[in-house]
């Protein structure tokens, strides 16, 4: 089975919107949309993405997105090496969204799933049920739906009083995703092309134009986030099943300070006539920093990934280590909260360098200023750690949930 997944992402969330006022939620950087809101700091976008990433038969991925995201929506995708996503400008309905998205997509994929960008949760083990129960009993169109618990009740059209209480033996709570055969999908779009945008999916509309639509029972939880109460619920969630959001790692590193080589340190050029002995540029702060990032993330030292027997290292500039040291985090799903320094250093006296290097690493590694402490210490006179001129630095990392 091979299949197109359409992930319509393009409303605006205006019932979220209107209640955003939570301190939690409320940030100086405001998210274009709900979808783009970090949920146990990934935005909820892409952890709907990520879900599908899992299921072979999915073999091309369409989002329909509202306007003016689409290059922050392809930067995930290439720092998380998404495989197959295009981005599409969605239209005024969720229908609309769809069918957009639908006519991007290829006719090779006999299949069309579609899926709301506001159901991060959702298991592959249940898109995978789905697939093989479509499979297995040759249907053309099934979707995920959830038996309703409560009891309902029916009102009188626009009044308080109820008409009657239906049997919730036989009710169901349409989910997504929802699975269709790509040719009786599009037939069922020709067959009803005025009454498609009042729909708020698809199975309806293949209900409409007389297709029998399938059930498949979900147990688990595949909300849609629709406020921020749900928000503020997914956030517990995931808290309680991904555990720790930090990490702290522990980096140190010692240079031998000799006459006449430029001093790098924290990323900038120190007024001195020594600087430090080393095989790249020497830059005793951003090795240690570099340390205490993979550190935190378990990767490894930076030798492993920076070796001086390599000659492309031979004075290679040690802000590039960090950005390559940044990408390999990145790509764990880590990205650096806070960091603490010590400098030990007897001279040149660092003075304001201290405040300059604050200002560089901050935006190295894309932090505040107020997250990066930098602290300066002498060897009491010594100056020398009894080698010769040394510069010795300790620093700890603190990394988040990218
Ligand atoms: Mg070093």
């Amino acid at each position: 089975m091979r299949i197109s997944l359409i992930i319509a992402a393009g409303g605006s969330g205006s019932r979220f919107k209107a209640g955003v006022s939570g301190k939690a939620l409320r940030s100086s950087k405001q998210p274009a949309t709900k979808l783009f809101y970090p949920l146990g700091g990934s935005p909820l976008l892409l952890r709907t993405l990520q879900s599908f990433q899992a299921i072979p038969e999915v073999k091309e991925t369409i989002i329909a997105l509202p306007q003016g995201v689409d290059r922050e929506v392809k930067s995930w995708i290439r720092a998380h090496g998404l495989q197959g996503v295009t981005c599409v400008r969605g239209g005024k309905t969720r229908a609309e969204s769809v069918r957009r998205a639908l006519s991007r997509s290829s006719s090779r994929q006999s299949w069309v799933m579609i899926h709301d960008g506001a159901r991060p949760f959702i298991k592959a083990e249940t898109v995978r049920g789905l697939v093989n129960q479509a499979k297995k009993k040759s249907w053309d169109a099934c979707l995920v739906a959830k038996k309703v618990v409560s009891t309902i009740k029916q009102a009188v059209l626009g009044k308080t009083q109820v008409e009657r209480t239906l049997d919730r033996r036989n009710l169901y709570e349409a989910e997504t995703p929802q699975l269709f055969r790509r040719s009786s999908l599009l037939k069922a779009y020709r067959t009803f092309s005025k009454f498609k945008e009042a729909l708020t999916d698809e199975a309806s509309l293949m209900e409409a134009a007389g297709y029998p639509v399938h059930l498949v029972a979900n147990e688990k939880w595949n909300p849609k986030i629709t406020t921020v109460s749900d928000f503020e619920l997914a956030e517990i969630f995931i808290r309680s099943k991904e555990g720790m959001l930090t990490r702290t790692g522990l980096g140190s590193d010692t240079h031998r300070l000799i006459a006449g080589q430029p001093f790098w340190l924290g990323g900038i050029r120190l007024k001195s006539e020594y600087g430090p002995l080393g095989h790249s540029d020497g830059d005793a702060l951003l090795h240690a920093l570099i340390d205490a990032l993979l550190g935190a993330a378990a990767l490894g030292d930076i030798g492993d990934f920076f070796s001086d027997k390599n000659p492309e290292n031979k004075n290679r500039s040690s802000v590039s280590m960090l950005k390559s040291s940044l990408e390999l985090l990145l790509k764990k799903g880590w990205k650096p909260a806070q960091i603490d320094a010590v400098i030990h250093l007897e001279r040149p006296q660092l003075g304001k360098a201290k405040q300059q290097m604050v200002r560089q690493i901050a935006s190295l590694i894309g932090v505040s200023q107020d997250s990066v402490s930098i602290k300066a210490k002498t060897f009491e006179g010594d100056g020398t750690g009894g080698a010769g001129l040394l510069v010795r630095c300790e620093v700890l990392a603190v990394i988040q949930r990218s």
